[in-house]
Order: C-alpha cells, then sequence, then structure tokens
C-alpha cells in the first residue's frame, strides 16, 4: 500500500515535470520540490520517480554525457528528440524529428532502417540574452 504522502510528492514532481514540458535532470526537479517540501531527501525523489516510471507516466532519457533526464510522458506518439544548452544545461525538446521523410527514402532503397539519434547543442535563449549583454 502506497503511503498518502508519496501519492502526494508523486503528483508535485508530476506537475513540475508537466509545467516544464521538457526534459529534467533530478536536480532540477529536486529544487523545484524543495520548495514545496523542505525537508525531503533525494532518495525520496529518486523512489517517487522510479514508481512514476514504472507507472509509465514518465520517460527517462540519457543525454549529454549519460547523465539521466525525466521527462513527462508526450501527448503524441511521436518520439522526441533534443536539443541542449551548453550553458545552463538544460534540455529542450526538438519540435518534430526531421529524419522520417529521409528513412522513407532510404527504404524506398531497400535500407531496412533500426534507429537514428539526434542530439543538437547550442545556448538557449536566455542563456543567450546573457551573452549580448555580457559583451
Ligand atoms: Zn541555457
Ligand atoms: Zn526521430
Amino acid at each position: 500500500m502506497e503511503s498518502q504522502r508519496n501519492t502526494k510528492q508523486k503528483q508535485l514532481i508530476l506537475s513540475i515535470l508537466k509545467e516544464s514540458n521538457r526534459p529534467m535532470s533530478i536536480n532540477e526537479i529536486y529544487a523545484l520540490v524543495v520548495l514545496q517540501v523542505p525537508k525531503i531527501a533525494k532518495s525520496t525523489i529518486y523512489r517517487n520517480i522510479d514508481s512514476l516510471l514504472n507507472q509509465n507516466l514518465i520517460d527517462k532519457y540519457h543525454l549529454n554525457d549519460n547523465e539521466v533526464f525525466y521527462r513527462i510522458k508526450a501527448d503524441s506518439h511521436e518520439h522526441k528528440h533534443f536539443i541542449i544548452c551548453d550553458d545552463c544545461k538544460k534540455v529542450f525538446d526538438l519540435p518534430s524529428c526531421p529524419i522520417h521523410a529521409l528513412e522513407n527514402a532510404m527504404e524506398e532503397e531497400g535500407f531496412i532502417i533500426k534507429e537514428h539519434l539526434i542530439q543538437i547543442s547550442g545556448i538557449c535563449k536566455t542563456c543567450a540574452k546573457g551573452h549580448t549583454k555580457g559583451q
């Protein structure tokens, strides 16, 4: 049986991920959770996240040198690709997958496509503003 407190904490983590709508590292999640549950331990957050993963409510990604990020399951079944900010290390969704047309073309050529990986790095909007200000 799951305690009421656990359920509440999981709801909080879910709502944080839903609101951000992009992948977040455990540190980012933790920083927002402690604002509302000041005494929470990181291990508790890990436990809650594991349970959300088991319930298939969130996805787990290894990005940016194998750091782990969690993202609320997308509404669509479209898979996701990401862009990572070199400055703040935040991860953002790419608006869509640009590879399908290429894959289809290759399949017409007779290839059997297995998977593809795309990872773009750059400077996010917020950090880019800081850059220009500093110069
Ligand atoms: Zn940034
Ligand atoms: Zn893709």
